[in-house]
């Protein structure tokens, strides 16, 4: 007999859950009772979560074991034409990774930038050059949480996944973030096997290895595109790819250790969903019975 297999995945919403009403102090409270153990806190807008705020979330946290995340301002561009909006730029994701700093959590996610009108190796090159100064400047301030640029769903975005494993590779203590409805949705529609997925997956472990694992920072949810890339996000079951189930077959197979944070329209419910679909499969049920679930 094979020794079971033990999951390592922990699944969350990014944000506020929509069926909490209340502070944010008590969201990973709410997250235990519903059986979630993750959450992506969202700064997307601005950064205005104070430090004795963020060190009270932090120790709810803990209490309650959610493993904490951070998503920055979306006002983030460090490909823009503009010297000023790059320094802004850098100045948001260092602002960011101090309040992740107190909130411990683990990584700051954040949409590295836009071609605008530069050559997308130009782009690249800047961007990697205006991140390498954050990690330096967030080192010297001893910040511990990870720069997490993400896979971007749009054709205009830096972001490829190519781009992204680059930036990894050349700036410190960063880590992808891999938004596979992302990937889906700018590469056409890609992700609808277990083989889609374990290409990236082998790329990962060939150009970067451990950096980009344990865990690997996951986000999910169906997603409609077109031709210039992602257009909308989608709950699960309503027929929009990637599929889900091809990859929690490869994370309950090679126990792989993953943050799952669903950026689905229904946040937390589809989070649940998604841990049902790993569940399931763990136990052995097949995978044709799961199929309806997503
Ligand atoms: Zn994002």
């Amino acid at each position: 007999m094979t020794p079971a297999k033990k999951l390592k995945v922990r699944f969350g919403p990014a944000g506020k859950p929509l069926g909490f009403k209340g502070d944010i102090v008590k969201v990973p409270a709410f997250l235990r009772e519903i059986g979630l153990n993750a959450l992506e806190v969202q700064q997307v807008r601005q950064i205005n979560i104070k430090k004795d705020k963020a060190l009270e979330i932090n120790k709810e946290a803990k209490e309650n074991d959610v493993l904490l995340s951070l998503h920055a301002p979306y006002a983030i561009n460090f490909s823009s034409e503009k010297e000023e909006t790059i320094e802004a730029s850098k100045k948001r994701l260092l602002m960011a990774l101090e309040v992740a700093h107190w909130l411990d959590a683990y990584i700051v996610v954040f949409h590295p930038g836009y071609y605008g009108l530069r050559k997308p190796r130009e782009a690249l090159e800047i961007a990697i050059n205006a991140i390498k100064e954050v990690a330096d400047l967030a080192r010297k301030k001893k910040l511990k949480p990870l720069i997490g640029p993400e896979t971007m769903g749009k054709k205009s975005q830096l972001g490829s996944l190519d781009e992204v494993i680059e930036m990894v590779k050349e700036i410190p203590n960063s880590k992808p973030v891999l938004d596979f409805p992302h990937i889906h949705a700018r590469e056409g529609g890609i992700l609808n096997t277990r083989k889609d997925y374990e290409k990236i997956l082998e790329m990962l472990e060939e150009e970067i290895g451990k950096k980009a694992f344990n865990p690997l920072h996951i986000h999910f949810t169906k997603i409609e595109y077109s031709e210039k890339g992602e257009r909308k996000h989608h709950p699960l079951g309503e027929g929009y790819g990637p599929k889900f189930i091809p990859l929690a077959d490869i994370m309950v197979e090679e126990e792989l250790e993953a943050t799952i944070i669903s950026e689905s329209p229904i946040l937390e419910q589809d989070a649940l969903k998604m841990k049902r679909i790993v569940e399931n499969i763990l136990k052995g049920k097949s995978k044709k019975s799961l199929e309806k679930l997503e």
